[in-house]
Order: C-alpha cells, then sequence, then structure tokens
C-alpha cells in the first residue's frame, strides 16, 4: 500500500507539515491533525481485513497514524458492548448497549486506547522519554504502558486526585509530580516544559497522534453493532477529543464504504461543576469559556478543554445535544448502572449515564431508537465518591445465633 498518512494537516488553514511530534500551527496557532490517503486505504481495507485482525484495537491499523508495526497497547481495546435489558427497562427505552471501557483494558480506562497510539508513535520517533499533563486515568495508561514499551516516564497530575488513581500511577515506578493546582494549571506548565525537554508528553506535542486512539471507540461499536451505526452514542467529555473523534469515525467507516452513510446523533455528557462544552450547546454560542472546576468527576475535570471548540461542532452537525449532571445525579448514575447492569463505574460513567437519562426524558433521545452509552472508566478508582453514600455492612459475631438475629431485622 502506499503510504498511508501524509503528514500533519492544521485544522483550522489546513497548511500541511511534515509527520512530526507537532501540534500547533505556526501561522494561525490552529490545532494539527492527521492528513490520511484516504484513497489508498479505502484499496485496502474491508470488514473481512478488519475482521481477521486481532482482538484490539490494532484491527482498526490501517486507520490509525503509525508507519511500521504497533509497539504498545496489544492487549488494549476490543472491549465489550453489552446489551443492557434491565438498564432499558428502568429507563424504559427499547435497545440500549453499553459499551464498556472500564474492563479489559491493562488500566482500566478509555484512556488504554490513545496512550497505545501515542507511545507506539514515539517509538517510532525515537524518544527515550514519555509524559503526560493527566487527571487521572491517562497518566494510569501512561505509566503502565512505559514500563511494557521500557520508556522513561514522567506523570503530572493535580496534587488532590483521587488516591485509587494515584496509586495506580506509582505502582508502575514513573516519576510522578503533583501540581498544587488544577488541571488546567498541570497542562500549562506541562506546554512549557514540553518546549524545553525532548519528552514525548501523549496529550500535547504527540496530541495529533494520541487523539486518533479514541476513534476506535467509536469503530468498535459499529463493527459490533454488525456494520451498523447506532442512532445516538453519549460520551463524556473532559478535553474534547473523544467526542471530536467518535464524529470523526463514523464519518471515516462511511468513506471507507464499511458502512452506510451514518445518522448517528452524537451527545456530550459534563459534570455540572465543570461543563464548558455543554454550556457552550445551552447558551447557543461559538466560544468555549473556561470555567475553574468543582465535581466529584475529577477525571473530566477540564476547564479549558483543548478540543472544545470541535467537540461543540461535532454534537452541533450530528444533531445531537449536551446535558450537565450533578455531584449527587452523578452518585445516583453510578448506583443504577451497578445495580441493573452489574458494571461497576467510576465518576465518569455516571456522569454520562445521568445525562442520558436527561436526554431520554427531555424526548431529545426516542425511546424506540438504538442507543449506545459510553463508559470509559472503572469504579474501583473512585471508591471515595461513594463513601457515605451506599449503606455500611451489617457487622456481626461469627454465630448463627448473631446471623439469626439479624435476619429478623432486614
Ligand atoms: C479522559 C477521559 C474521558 C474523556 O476524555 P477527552 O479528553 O474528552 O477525550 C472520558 N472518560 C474518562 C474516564 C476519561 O478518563
Amino acid at each position: 500500500m502506499e503510504d498511508k498518512v501524509l503528514g500533519l494537516k492544521c485544522r483550522e488553514c489546513e497548511r500541511k507539515y511534515p509527520k512530526e511530534p507537532l501540534h500547533v500551527c505556526e501561522f494561525c496557532f490552529g490545532p494539527l491533525e492527521v492528513d490520511y490517503n484516504y484513497e489508498a486505504i479505502r484499496k485496502s481495507i474491508s470488514r473481512e481485513s478488519i475482521e481477521r485482525g486481532p482482538a484490539s484495537l490494532w484491527r482498526y491499523v490501517d486507520l490509525l497514524p503509525i508507519d511500521g508495526e504497533p509497539a504498545d497497547g496489544l492487549h488494549s481495546g476490543f472491549t465489550p458492548l453489552i446489551r443492557a435489558k434491565n438498564l432499558e427497562a428502568a429507563l424504559g427505552v427499547q435497545e440500549l448497549y453499553i459499551k464498556d471501557d472500564s474492563v479489559c483494558h491493562p488500566t482500566l480506562s478509555f484512556k488504554d486506547r490513545v496512550v497505545s497510539v501515542a507511545l507506539s508513535k514515539a517509538k517510532e520517533f525515537g524518544f527515550d522519554t514519555v509524559s503526560c499533563a493527566s487527571t487521572g486515568n491517562l497518566a494510569n495508561s501512561v505509566a503502565a504502558n512505559a514500563a511494557i514499551a521500557n520508556l522513561n516516564c514522567f506523570i503530572f497530575i493535580p496534587a488532590d486526585l483521587e488516591i485509587g488513581k494515584v496509586i495506580a500511577s506509582l505502582v508502575y515506578n514513573p516519576t510522578v509530580i503533583g501540581i498544587t493546582g488544577t488541571y488546567d494549571d498541570v497542562n500549562r506548565l506541562c506546554s512549557e516544559i514540553a518546549g524545553l525537554y525532548p519528552w514525548a508528553f501523549a496529550n500535547i506535542n504527540l496530541r495529533p497522534f494520541y487523539a486518533e486512539g479514541s476513534k476506535t471507540f467509536c469503530y468498535e461499536i459499529i463493527e459490533q453493532l454488525g456494520w451498523e451505526a447506532p442512532d445516538h452514542i453519549i460520551v463524556p467529555a473532559a478535553g474534547g477529543s473523544l467526542v471530536t473523534k467518535v464524529g470523526k469515525a463514523l464519518k471515516e467507516f462511511h468513506l471507507m464504504g464499511l458502512i452506510d452513510a451514518p445518522a448517528t446523533k452524537i451527545h456530550v455528557a459534563q459534570a455540572e461543576g465543570c461543563g464548558p462544552i455543554v454550556n457552550t450547546l445551552k447558551e447557543n454560542s461559538d466560544f468555549v469559556k473556561p470555567v475553574r472546576p468543582n465535581t466529584i468527576a475529577k477525571s473530566l475535570a477540564i476547564g479549558n478543554p483543548a478540543d472544545g471548540i470541535y467537540a461543540v461542532a461535532t454534537v452541533r452537525d450530528s444533531g445531537g445535544d449536551g446535558e450537565h449532571a450533578t455531584d449527587a445525579e452523578i452518585v445516583e448514575a453510578m448506583k443504577l448502572l451497578a445495580s441493573t447492569e452489574g458494571i461497576f463505574t467510576e465518576t465518569a460513567g455516571g456522569v454520562t449515564l445521568a445525562v442520558t437519562k436527561k436526554l431520554i426524558e427531555r424526548g431529545r433521545i426516542d425511546r424506540a431508537d438504538r442507543i449506545v452509552v459510553g463508559i470509559t472508566g472503572n469504579g474501583l478508582k473512585t471508591v471515595e465518591a461513594l463513601t457515605e453514600r451506599v449503606p455500611e455492612p451489617h457487622i456481626i459475631q461469627p454465630q448463627l445465633n448473631a446471623f439469626r438475629k439479624l435476619m429478623t431485622t432486614l
């Protein structure tokens, strides 16, 4: 096949750049994006070629920006798509699926998708050190995958993250640096560091490559539905990359002749305490106004989202919508998903399900439609969100009598 990746291209002025660790256009400061040779890819890709591929996100390698064999993420992706019958009954809808990215990935969140691509690319570029600015899940994934790929690793996080997410980075033995500030402070500092140190920052200088990994979340949904796009996909947003790439994935599969023209509405979920993308949609504005985050959904607590305006455009173009979830609604939705489908998601999943419920109640999602809810992270990493919000266990002496007595009170 001819080269599938032509280089990079500015999303604003379309100026072209070579395939290098660059992320901003020097002329208009627009973000750079991978520029594919779709004509060449179309000749070699088919449903059958994908189905013959590995049971990982690399089955879509033809539409991912690496040149050689993947060096990372061999066990990431191809997570379950679950028909959620109990949840359908609870929500009063006819056909609802959970795309469950909280399991099967090495670090139990959808970030293993983006990191698989970013670190494979970092190796191709010859970097020996990788890094990231993270709200937690990205840190876990970069740290774990750096260990696998034998790369040095520096992790930058807000100092007040959930302990589960801090330990789930430290265990892989990277250098972890907690910053006394918000994610947006961490990100600003990292952008300065990226200009001075020859490191591959997954979500800064490698961002154009990193972001492409998100597309596989949606490719899998389509393939798992028997090569059909659903009527609705609901996903959470932090920096807005996943939402944007769900839109791109739908377009690419159609462009490659793999599916009919999709009519999927893409909906975005954010917390009320940090919802700059949803605010823009609700206010019908063209700007994403930064906010100061205050929410238990820390993985989504990005007040100044890098892809905010593109996420807004993706949702609008698809005919989708956005909603906020309060902290109480997030917890309630986490419990609903657990008690109906046996899935323990983190706060971000609570945001997504709470927002799905609202969009159904508002009539923005028709009860007869085919709905896919994106669950992107695992609840064991954010247990403190449920502390004092679930009942205490019953404590008894190890005696049958004690148990019998307890039974009379239940
Ligand atoms: C990072 C993250 C997202 C969304 O990320 P974007 O920056 O919007 O691509 C969603 N869910 C979880 C659990 C995450 O960690």
